[in-house]
């Protein structure tokens, strides 16, 4: 985890998410650049993050605006999930949310498995989609998407979260539930997503502390 000293001269970005996996993987991912990822305990800011719309964007959008606009600070977000080919990309922007308010990530790898189990074995295909949202004060918010392409399996491996352990990655043969992280951060949705956003040069090295 990345401390934030007095002589600190990095920037402050705002992760704005309640997910304990997304905050590790965006300060792995962003850990080489001149940024200080904090999150939102330590940024101080304990309202709701609402997920207002039907598509990534929209919601991807939503947290980061509302974070950004509380603190004065640059904040990203992202909102993901997991889309099964064959069910016309089910359950897509409502991955955490189709089973219910009270059902956890393991009931919900469970319930994704029963369902993709009734289908053919053709049929197991599936994609993570992550698209990152940047908000800062003054400026226009920004997004870009990522995807990584796989096979749902029965589960294999305990790292990573969510539907990691059932998820065969295509680019690297293993689950990302198998995969050391610095592989999963070679290939997953929300590297992906986080490079393109790179890309556009949004998050290159600012002169000031912030
Ligand atoms: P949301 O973006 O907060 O709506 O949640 C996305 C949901 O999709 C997570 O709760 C996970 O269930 C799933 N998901 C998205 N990205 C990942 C990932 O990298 N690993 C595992 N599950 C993921």
């Amino acid at each position: 985890m990345t401390s934030a000293g007095a002589d600190d001269a990095r920037r402050t970005l705002v992760a704005a998410t309640n997910n304990e996996g997304k905050l590790r993987e965006f300060r792995r991912l962003l850990a080489a650049h001149p940024w200080r990822v904090v999150g939102l305990a330590e940024a101080g800011w304990n309202g709701h993050l609402d997920e207002p719309g039907d598509t990534y964007v929209e919601n991807a959008l939503a947290k980061a605006a509302i974070v950004s606009a509380a603190l004065t600070l640059p904040a990203i977000a992202d909102d993901s999930g997991i889309e099964v080919d064959a069910l016309r990309g089910w359950p897509g922007p409502r991955s955490a949310r189709w089973l219910g308010e009270g059902a956890g990530d393991a009931d919900r790898l469970a319930a994704l498995i029963a369902e993709v189990d009734r289908l053919s074995p053709d049929d197991r295909r599936v994609r993570y989609v992550c698209v990152v949202a940047l908000c800062r004060p003054g400026a226009q918010p920004v997004t870009a998407r990522g995807e990584c392409l796989g096979v749902l399996v029965a589960p294999r491996g305990s790292r990573g979260f969510g539907y990691d352990p059932a998820f065969l990655s295509d680019d690297l043969g293993l689950t990302f539930g198998e995969a050391e992280d610095a592989a999963k951060d070679g290939a997953s949705h929300r590297a992906r997503a986080l490079a393109r956003l790179m890309e556009s040069g949004v998050l290159d090295p600012a002169p000031e502390a912030g």
